[in-house]
């Protein structure tokens, strides 16, 4: 059951009903929203009438969820989220294009790269330092000194940073020097990470599973909004099916989907989508139109120099150049995108 307090409920007094669901047995859940609270008790719905939260003056409503994923719902949110990723607003009118190479390399590689991302009009730079990568033998990212590298890089250009964590060891590292933690297809359904990155109240996107249902990637985010951290932002990268011209196969069906049942953005990954340089700009403006809130696209500043996923990196130059063929579909779908910082700013930043 959920329970919408009012728009002046005190955290005091939020506090208090959470104490009476959970000394009751029940499982208390915490989320505060920017417009107003809500809280969850998980468990026996009697026990919970036996409460009588209605009567409490701070309770505006109290309502029964009928989806399995309950905190990532419409049910309990019907407006959209938006998350402060850094200084970039992400989610509902907000257009958020994140852009970088897959692997950070090297200092040099990355600003240059950066530099041209954001010239373009990009406001997140993205860049592993832990590589899920198939083989054992092949580049496995630069690990902590990649995240300082992506720490400095970010402060040079202004850019807000997101890498991927790989393990809850390097939790704190990935938390202190990036702004958005990344959590990769291939650990969607890590459960011990997804409940690590929920105590934490970084943005975090949540990449889908290769072969996972919608239901379980909601589920997935559910966790981590259930664990405490409700900056949650879905990411649909293709999924493995029997077709094998593509590395993936983008599943629009899904953007949409999850746009109707879930207040939570939705990135679009057309680079691990497709796997194919060519089809990036394709599957990008078919993303927008069909209501993501952002993209997350590979940009090289030599793709072929690219120590991973060479062949769906863009160079900046056509990076820069679908930014701008974008421009048109992010307008048609209603969304705002920040303006192109004028040239003498760039050399500035
Ligand atoms: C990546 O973003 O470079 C990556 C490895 O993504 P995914 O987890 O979607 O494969
Ligand atoms: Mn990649």
């Amino acid at each position: 059951m959920i329970i919408i307090l009012k728009a002046d409920t005190s955290e005091a007094d939020a506090k208090e009903i959470l104490a009476q669901i959970e000394q009751s047995g029940l499982q208390p859940l915490h989320m505060p929203g920017v417009e107003r609270t809500v809280l969850g008790a998980l468990g026996d719905e009697r026990v919970l009438q036996s409460l009588h939260l209605e009567n409490h003056p701070q309770v505006e409503a109290i309502k029964p969820v009928l989806s399995k994923y309950k905190l990532v719902s419409r049910e309990i949110y019907p407006q959209d989220t938006v998350i402060q990723l850094g200084k970039t607003p992400v989610g509902s009118q907000q257009f958020t294009i994140m852009g970088g190479p897959c692997a950070i390399e090297s200092e040099e590689q990355l600003l240059e790269t950066a530099q041209q991302v954001k010239a373009a009009g990009a406001t997140v730079l993205r860049g592993g330092a832990f590589k899920p990568r198939t083989s054992p033998y092949s580049f496995q990212g630069l690990g902590v000194a990649g995240l300082k590298i992506m720490q400095q890089v970010g402060q040079e250009t202004r850019l807000d940073t997101i890498t991927e964590l790989m393990d809850i060891k390097d939790l704190d590292d990935v938390a202190r020097y990036t702004s958005a933690i990344q959590v990769g297809a291939r650990n969607m359904q890590n459960y011990s990470l997804l409940k690590a990155v929920g105590e934490t109240q970084k943005p975090i996107l949540l990449k889908r599973g290769l072969s996972a249902t919608i239901e379980e990637l909601l589920l997935a985010a559910e966790y981590i909004v259930a664990t405490g951290n409700p900056n949650v932002m879905i990411c649909e990268r293709g999924i493995r099916t029997f077709e094998t011209a593509t590395r993936n196969t983008l599943d629009l069906n899904a953007v949409a989907y999850i746009k109707e049942k879930s207040h939570l953005p939705v990135i679009v990954d057309p680079s691990h989508g497709t796997g194919v340089r060519t089809l990036v700009g394709p599957m990008a403006k078919a993303g927008v139109a069909c209501g993501a809130d952002g993209l997350i696209i590979e940009c090289h500043r030599n793709p072929r120099e690219s120590v991973s996923d060479a062949a769906q990196a863009l160079s900046p130059t056509d990076f820069s150049e679908l930014v701008q063929q974008l421009r048109p579909f992010i307008e048609a779908s209603g969304r705002t995108f920040i303006p192109l910082p004028d040239a003498d700013q760039l050399g500035a930043s």
